[in-house]
């Protein structure tokens, strides 16, 4: 079970900006990285279309959610979390993304309008220490 996300300082601000240009629509994407042990490591916070479009849930692109997927798997990396947007409620998960997470073992990332919080599912909620690099990536 992930207990520790690690993410950069630059994909942060890249959630923050796309809960902003999606406003009051639910903005999603994937996160890109690595496994170590039970800390996961974000390399990347890709944007991906909600077909959903909704104030109140959303529903990654399955089309590139896929494509992100083969992407990571190509360059030895997995896809260790999924991101959302709460542009007008706070970074707590809504019934509806509680349910959702039960069939997923990621991490979910949370942008809510009161900042952001991890969580994963297991065998309830559970929320994860969110650490964030503040140097610049270097490989
Ligand atoms: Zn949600």
């Amino acid at each position: 079970m992930i207990d520790e996300i690690k993410i950069f300082h630059k994909d942060l601000t890249v959630i923050r900006s796309e809960l902003e240009a999606h406003k009051p629509y639910e903005a999603c994407g994937v996160l890109i990285g690595t496994l170590n042990g039970s800390i996961a490591i974000v390399e990347k916070a890709l944007p991906i279309t909600n077909s959903k479009r909704t104030r109140r849930s959303f529903e990654l692109d399955p089309k590139e959610h896929y494509d992100a997927w083969n992407e990571a798997e190509k360059k030895g990396k997995e896809i260790v979390g999924v991101y959302h947007t709460h542009p007008v409620s706070s970074a707590v998960p809504s019934l509806w993304d509680r349910e959702t997470m039960q069939n997923d073992t990621s991490v979910w990332l949370i942008a809510g309008a009161d900042g952001m919080r991890a969580y994963v599912w297991d065998s309830g909620l559970k929320a994860v220490k969110m650490t964030e690099y503040s140097g610049v990536k270097t490989q």
